[in-house]
């Protein structure tokens, strides 16, 4: 009864994509496939949304496809328990065949897509129109001519593989200068710090010099006058001397 025009991919679910294969009932009249979005028609039977809709539209006596029963477009209704019923049934993910092993309820299917390693993509360098597995993406953006991005340090350049390599960075170049600057600074302070710690050593030792030459001073003047009672005591014995002569 099915029209194979109406197995569209815009129907049901591929049966292959199921774990385990799916209960008869789950299955669409019109596509064959799995129900998606899953309505009731007033005769009781069961199909896409999408598929009973492109079957009304294209059958002039508007009945439906199973027993023939006139169906009133505004008299079918969506099944919406039955709808996570089938979203909770188990797939394997889309891209086993390229290497995926992944099963997956298939309400997350389209969540899985945004991530699975397997998925095929575009290379997203404006520009490139590669296709290739998410998981080679990092490796093709290493060689991909199309490749660009901003400088790392923010200087507002976009940088290809070619330039990358010349680009010498202002911001960089900054970065670098300030980082000397301030091992320069640390250097000089601790330079200063050596310094006033050897000025206060100066001003000890210049104390204990003077201290040293005060007491040599003191030793130099008791010396002296050590030397001048000495002469008086020479001196005192010649006059007397003397003036025994002169007796
Ligand atoms: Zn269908
Ligand atoms: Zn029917
Ligand atoms: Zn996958
Ligand atoms: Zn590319
Ligand atoms: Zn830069």
């Amino acid at each position: 009864m099915a029209d194979p025009d109406m197995s569209l991919p815009s129907g049901g679910y591929d049966v292959e994509l199921f774990v385990d294969t799916p209960d008869y009932d789950l299955i669409c009249t019109i596509c064959q496939g799995v129900l998606r979005c899953p309505v009731r028609a007033a005769c009781n039977h069961i199909f896409c949304k999408k598929c009973i809709l492109q079957w009304l539209k294209r059958c002039r006596q508007q009945t439906c496809p199973c027993c023939r029963k006139p169906v009133n477009q505004s008299l079918i209704f969506v099944m919406f328990k039955l709808s996570k019923a089938i979203g909770r049934l188990k797939i394997k993910c889309k891209n086993e065949i390229r290497g995926c092993s992944d099963t997956l309820a298939l309400s997350e299917q389209s969540g899985h897509s945004m991530s699975c390693l397997f998925e095929l993509i575009p290379c997203p360098y404006q520009g490139c129109h590669v296709q290739l597995l998410r998981r080679d993406l990092d490796a093709h953006a290493r060689n991909c001519e199309h490749w660009r991005q901003p400088c790392h340090m923010g200087c507002g350049t976009v940088l290809s593989h070619r330039t990358q390599t010349k680009h010498n960075c202002y911001r960089q170049l900054r970065q670098e200068y300030e980082a000397r600057q301030t091992k320069h600074q640390a250097v000089a302070a601790a330079l200063q710090r050596k310094l006033r710690r050897m000025q206060s050593t100066m001003v000890q030792m210049k104390r204990q010099i003077g201290l040293i030459c005060e007491s040599l001073e003191v030793m130099n003047d008791l010396e002296e006058v050590e030397e001048e009672e000495d002469l008086v005591e020479a001196s005192g014995s010649g006059s007397f001397s003397s003036s025994n002569n002169n007796s």
